[in-house]
């Protein structure tokens, strides 16, 4: 079971880096357990693509780094298997090799890209707890 301030940072960990990125959010959900952020994305060339895994890297980074108490699988579930999704076309459009550097690095800015945002993630998430609809 994971308590709702994890849900909500890492829903919110998605939600202000997609921001950043220029990405539009187009909502939030969350309840104790799980949460969702739907967001306008495309992914058709290598740094859409990039983009985007750097979006969904980023609510379980979100938790590492501002609750450092990871939740249960079920929340980011979806984020492994978009993780693998994104990183096959990556190489589709790279090759192998060079998609493994280019998914290391993804790591790398989403990293300080959730800790240079890190305030905004913590408002964001005390007001989807109050709300849990954004
Ligand atoms: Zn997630």
């Amino acid at each position: 079971m994971n308590s709702l301030r994890t849900v909500a940072i890492h829903e919110a960990g998605h939600a202000v880096i997609a921001a950043a990125l220029g990405i539009k959010v187009e909502g939030i959900a969350l309840d104790s357990n799980s949460g969702r952020v739907r967001t306008r994305c495309p992914e058709q060339n290598i740094s859409e693509i990039e983009r985007s895994l750097i979006v969904t890297l980023a609510g379980p980074i979100a938790e590492r780094l501002l609750i450092g108490d990871p939740s249960d699988e079920s929340v980011f579930r979806g984020d492994r298997k978009d993780e693998i999704e994104l990183t096959a076309k990556m190489a589709e459009q790279v090759g192998l090799f060079e998609a493994d550097l280019r998914a290391l690095d993804c790591e790398r800015r989403a990293t300080s890209l959730v800790f240079a945002k890190r305030k905004e993630i913590q408002i964001l998430a005390d007001r989807l707890m109050l709300k849990k609809v954004a």
